[in-house]
């Protein structure tokens, strides 16, 4: 049963050096329009499968969704609810960049059914946002913040990094403080990661800049978990907090292996024990699509193998952990009496410093 659609939305105002999502700056309003056409498109083929359909969330990532205008969202929103079998309690996301929507947008956005945003803001502190390319300023955010609010969306995560070159323990603290000040229900925080291939990467690689060591950006993660607690945000998978009731049902759909579709370039989807990605290279995604074809560039089959393995390392990530029934006894028994990992109704559930050493842990559970 597909319980959620994903929306890739590749366009943003500017390419951010550490990011290696599948995006690219544009403001062409043709271009844009062009491709929202095209996604609607791509889901009128999905309807012609004989997926089961019953959507529980709707969630439009990027790239920048909010490049978008408001309506081009609703007409896809529309669509899905005019088309696709669905929950009545839907949950409807739209990602967005701290300068794009206010008021006016978000009450459209609100009438139309979305009732969660998931705001790009990576920190409040300028000097953070100078080093990590971002051109808001902070109040670009509590702006955003507020107009949310006041158009009726209520459940509002913030992105955060943390781990950025030049940050000390005390900007850390000042960060984490503005962001658990703010009418927010979900902080997603991730450990900047250089990925090969983006700017950062390339300036790791050669020197001109250092991340903080590992035992500098463990002691980090230690101190944004213990400090969302200590305010109400539970941590319920390795990079994301949410107060009680707020975890984002979407991404969670992703780690306990329920089936979803990806539409839009380079989106993927699981369906049936299938997964399958479209098309990275946005040319050809749309022409496959205008040309009748689905965008399908990629596909492999989960076998009942891969299938647990998988449901190890998504499980572990999780503040639910996995179940002990599928892990290999005497690996259990070294992890729990190494602090590890704790025992908690039949399941096996990562201590924080076993989540420091998460992809350590999978690689021996594993093998
Ligand atoms: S706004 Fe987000 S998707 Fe766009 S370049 Fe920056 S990090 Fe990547």
């Amino acid at each position: 049963m597909v319980r959620g659609i994903y929306i890739h939305i590749p366009f943003c105002n500017t390419k951010c050096p550490y990011c290696d999502f599948m995006s690219f700056v544009s403001d062409n309003p043709k271009l844009i329009n062009d491709y929202v056409e095209t996604v609607l498109t791509e889901l009128e083929f999905h309807m012609e499968h004989n997926y089961r359909f019953y959507i529980e969330t709707v969630y439009f990532g990027g790239g920048t969704p909010s490049v978008l205008e408001p309506w081009q969202i609703v007409k896809i929103i529309e669509f899905i609810k005019e088309n696709i079998n669905h929950q009545k309690d839907l949950e409807i996301t739209v990602e967005c960049n701290p300068e794009t929507y206010r008021y006016e947008a978000f009450k459209i956005l609100k009438d139309a059914g979305v009732n969660r945003i998931s705001i790009g803001n990576q920190s409040f502190l300028e000097k953070n946002l100078e080093t990590l390319g971002r051109k808001h300023k902070p109040k670009d955010t509590f702006e955003m913040i507020e107009s949310a609010v006041k158009a009726g969306i209520r459940n509002i995560n913030v992105d955060m990094i943390y781990a950025i070159p030049g940050q000390s323990f005390n900007d850390l603290k000042e960060d984490l403080e503005i962001y658990t000040s703010l009418p927010v229900t979900h902080i997603s925080a991730y450990m900047l990661t250089a990925y090969e291939g983006t700017q950062f990467g390339n300036l790791i690689d050669n020197n001109i800049i250092s991340l903080p060591d590992e035992d500098t950006s463990s002691k980090m993660f230690l101190m944004v978990d213990e400090f969302l607690e200590e305010k109400g945000f539970k941590r319920y998978e390795v990079s994301n907090w949410a107060k009680d009731g707020f975890s984002c049902r979407h991404n969670l759909l992703y780690w306990t292996h329920g089936e979803f579709l990806g539409v839009g370039v380079s989106a993927w989807s699981f369906v049936e024990n299938r997964r399958f990605g479209n098309e990275r290279n946005f040319e050809n995604y749309m022409e496959k699509v205008k040309n009748g074809k689905l965008p399908v560039a990629f596909e492999e089959y989960i076998d009942r193998n891969e299938y647990i393995k998988e449901r190890i390392f998504l499980g572990l990530r999780l503040r639910n952990g996995v179940e002990i029934d599928i892990l290999n006894k005497k690996k259990v028994e070294e992890l729990l009496k190494n602090g590890y990992a704790e025992k908690e109704n039949g399941r096996l559930i990562l201590t924080r410093k076993g989540v420091l050493v998460i992809n350590e842990i999978v690689r021996y559970l594993l093998n």
